[in-house]
């Protein structure tokens, strides 16, 4: 009887889709009334951070109100994680698997929230008590992380956590940041290194003795045009920057130090050293060519390039269709960011939400940005992240098909 079978296959599939889209569904209720029931409370944890802008390594109001809130919520938190000032750890449950969602709160100088990180405190919070309560409600085992992170915008403090095992015992690493341009995937981000290039030569009168003096101005100079030479020759994925911050004191005097700062970066990270090679020599060719000394300082911390996992930039897209966000795939990203180095530790997403609505001139890192950051839309933004973020750890804790091909998608084994 063929035919019957396969008309009760077809019955099947039918049903057991039907059940699945049912489960589905209930579980985005869920997740919804949860989300609902805390909404308040994180919303004004967002907002007052918002108000109170701190720099990168100061945000000790922003630590302070997660922590206490995190452990109203029966969050077991640890307070200067890691040695770190303004760094904590909340975690709630036990065993594996241990899913983190990360927050940042630094500000900027003068700006305030005009990169939205108390929108990312936000997503952080509002998908940690959904998963927590997901996990209690429905005895699912595992345990769930918000790990605070500093100084995004300055040092990049998870340099500092990873290098004291901060990640060691975590599986998923989840974050979300808000956007100036369309809802998107975590995208390639730039690795950057950071140099200080320090000449040294020998002072003298500009117009008496201009021959006993050795120029260090002229070395740094000639550093930037060994530079502006050099970039004709570099790949689209690269760039490179530079400031100088000592020129000489004033014309009447041979400058006997000089300093620039630059950025070099690269999507690539082999390339990055190869950089990094050529840059110094640029430098040491500058420095011959003036008869000074040249020494470099690396500034800490480094960024590696930040790799996407294929899996969950897939699901949270698919989600973001679903919660009606418009999500669009981006192109690579130019800037760096200190979650490139996660990506190399743990399967890891850096998911984008639009916060800028109509208002299509308020770019990030600035003050129209810094408005948009705490506007009624923003906070509707952050509460769908919130709710796609928890699904997709709810997915995780459940559904082993989907651990396994987040870790398959890893590259880093
Ligand atoms: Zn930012």
């Amino acid at each position: 009887m063929p035919c019957f079978t396969k008309k009760t296959n077809n019955t099947q599939q039918a049903l057991t889709k039907h059940k699945m889209d049912y489960e589905m569904e209930s579980l985005k209720e869920q997740i919804s009334h949860y989300y609902t029931e805390y909404r308040y409370q994180i919303e004004d944890v967002s907002n007052k951070i918002h108000s109170n802008p701190e720099l990168s390594e100061e945000e000790t109001f922003a630590c302070d109100t997660q922590c206490q809130l995190l452990e109203q919520w029966q969050f077991k938190v640890e307070r200067n994680y890691k040695g770190l000032d303004t760094a904590f750890n909340a975690t709630f449950g036990e065993g594996h698997p241990n899913v983190c969602i990360m927050s940042e709160y630094d500000a900027l100088p003068e700006i305030g929230h005009g990169c939205g990180h108390n929108l990312i405190t936000g997503v952080a919070l509002g998908t940690g008590i959904v998963l927590k309560k997901l996990l209690t409600e429905n005895s699912i085992p595992g345990r769930v992380t918000i790990m605070g992170t500093p100084a995004e915008e300055k040092r990049g403090c998870k340099i500092d956590l990873i290098k004291a095992g901060a990640l060691e015992d975590v599986d998923l690493v989840m974050m979300a940041h808000p956007s100036d341009d369309r809802t998107s995937q975590s995208t390639v981000t730039s690795g950057l290194m950071q140099y200080l290039v320090n000449f040294e030569g020998r002072t003298s009168h500009a117009a008496v003795a201009p021959e006993k003096g050795l120029n260090a101005l002229d070395a740094v100079r000639l550093l930037f045009n060994g530079v502006d030479a050099w970039r004709q020759q570099l790949p689209e994925s690269c760039r490179i920057h530079g400031i100088i911050l000592d020129g000489g004191k004033s014309p009447n005097i041979i400058p006997d130090t000089s300093q620039a700062d630059f950025y070099l970066r690269s999507f690539d990270m082999d390339y990055l050293l190869a950089m990094k090679k050529r840059f110094r020599n640029i430098a040491k060719g500058a420095a011959l060519m003036t008869d000074t000394r040249v020494n470099f300082e690396e500034v800490a911390n480094s960024y590696k390039p930040g790799k996407p996992n294929d899996v969950l930039n897939k699901a949270f897209i698919e989600l973001a269709k679903e919660f009606g966000m418009n999500p669009e795939w981006t192109e690579p990203f130019r800037g760096s960011s200190d979650f490139g180095d996660v990506t190399y530790e743990v399967p890891a997403m850096h998911a984008y939400f639009n916060i800028t609505d109509q208002y299509k001139d308020a770019v990030i890192h600035s003050k129209d940005f810094a408005q948009c950051a705490a506007s009624p839309f923003a906070y509707r933004q952050m509460g769908k992240t919130s709710r796609i973020l928890a699904q997709i750890g709810h997915t995780y804790f459940t559904k082993s098909e989907f651990r396994n091909s987040v870790k398959r998608s890893f590259p880093f084994v």
